[in-house]
């Protein structure tokens, strides 16, 4: 918990680097790229057969692991080749709009995409980590009845580009891109990525795979597998397909013991009930050759927070290898549930662990500055709803 009373956020407009979307004048962005994407570009650009796996090799460090912008500043390719690239690629982030720092350290970015949507980005710097909170939809088609998220309809789908855009934008601002020359630092500041922020990850499958298959690469962003989770409500159809493809870690947004009180959380639960997902959960680990699976819990007062329910939960999940994250409830404006207690939250705590299952409590980070779980929205449709508020308030509409 954050106990300490929030110090006054920072807000800061960033325009470090000028960051004009690729919208209309036909160049392809490189952002986004998988390596078979980038490779067959190459061929449409001229690239001879024989040179393909050296120049792609090099044009991928240049973009992903030394993170230039500028095809002058690729020495080890020719000038004439440079400027091919130039004619016919760009190197292109989202721009972010704002960003705004939390007392407790935590950054949020508002990122704005082409189309002019928005969506939120988190950094969550730790003692052992700094876990980068990444979005994969502007809006979600779902309707989740405690996430900010959810009372925004879905307005589209973010590219493979914006997905790792957000990544990369991050490491702008951290100052973290590799310094030729300059010793390797072990330590990194973005060590882990959750995609945890916007959207519903496995109902914009491709992009999110691509982007993430981009991150992982050795010779690039370089993340371990390991050190990324992606967060699914249960879309149950998808989850062996991410299992083969991406392989990350799976985190489930599991919430509630019965499908009674799943239904009204979850919505996705009438077309795949507790039962479904588990039995596609005890697959995911085998097929991904992976860790745990993560339960995620919202702790709603009086609504899913009883010791019947932590009773009923190791139950269910019973031959799963799980841990159980905890997560108090974000309060939004306007929500309709309220935080449990803290010594509830705890008593739950204790028989999940008994039980043998780790069962952290998630500290709520950046609430000063509404970056916390589940209270992401855009900042444009935030602003349109107090409009609507305070139109309601001055009783104009009705
Ligand atoms: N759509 C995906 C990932 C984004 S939400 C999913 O639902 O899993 C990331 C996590 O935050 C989910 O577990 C979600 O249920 C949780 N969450 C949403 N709103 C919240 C809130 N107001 N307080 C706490 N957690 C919330
Ligand atoms: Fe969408 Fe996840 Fe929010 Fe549910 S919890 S509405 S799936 S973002």
């Amino acid at each position: 918990m954050s106990d300490s009373a929030p110090a006054t956020p920072i807000t800061q407009d960033v325009h470090t680097i000028p960051r004009k979307l690729p919208e209309g004048d036909g160049r392809a962005n490189l952002i986004g790229m998988t390596r078979d994407r980038m490779r067959e570009a190459l061929v449409e650009a001229g690239v001879p057969e024989k040179q393909l796996k050296m120049r792609l090799n090099q044009l991928w460090q240049w973009v992903y692991h030394w993170g230039v912008r500028d095809f002058d500043a690729m020495t080890n390719l020719s000038k004439d080749f440079r400027a091919t690239l130039a004619e016919r690629f760009v190197i292109e982030l989202p721009e972010v709009v704002s960003k705004q720092i939390s007392a407790d350290g935590t950054r949020k970015y508002l990122v704005r995409i082409a189309g002019g949507h928005e969506v939120e980005t988190v950094y969550i710097p730790e003692s052992d980590r700094g876990t980068l909170c990444i979005s994969s939809q502007v809006g979600c088609t779902l309707t989740c009845s405690f996430c900010h998220t959810g009372t925004q309809k879905l307005v589209r789908n973010l590219t493979a580009g914006e997905v790792v855009g957000q990544i990369m934008l991050a490491r702008d601002d951290l100052g973290e891109w590799p310094v030729p020359g300059a010793p390797k630092r072990e330590d990194r500041l973005l060590s882990n990525i959750v995609l945890m922020g916007m959207g519903e990850p496995l109902y914009n499958f491709e992009a999110v795979r691509d982007a993430m298959k981009i991150a992982m690469d050795g010779e690039g962003i370089a993340l371990s597998r390991r050190r990324i989770t992606l967060s699914t409500s249960g879309v149950v159809p998808e989850i062996a397909r991410a299992a083969e493809e991406i392989g990350c870690l799976l985190a489930v947004s599991f919430h509630a013991t019965t499908d009674e009180v799943r239904d009204k959380l979850v919505p996705i639960n009438k077309r795949w009930n507790i039962e479904t997902l588990l039995n596609e959960l005890r697959e995911y680990p085998r097929l991904s050759n992976s860790e745990r699976i993560t339960f995620e819990y919202v702790m709603l007062k009086g609504v899913n927070d009883t010791d019947a329910d932590a009773r009923r939960l190791v139950k269910l999940i019973s031959g799963i290898p799980a841990k159980i994250n905890l997560i108090p409830f974000n309060e939004w404006p306007g929500s309709p549930y309220e935080r449990s207690d803290w010594d509830r939250i705890e008593s739950f705590a204790d028989i999940v662990h008994k039980a043998g299952y780790a069962s952290p409590i998630r500290t709520p980070r950046g609430e000063d500055i509404m970056a916390a779980c589940g209270q992401l929205k855009s900042a444009t449709e935030r602003a349109r709803k107090s409009r609507r508020e305070i139109e309601a308030e001055a009783g104009l509409n009705g």
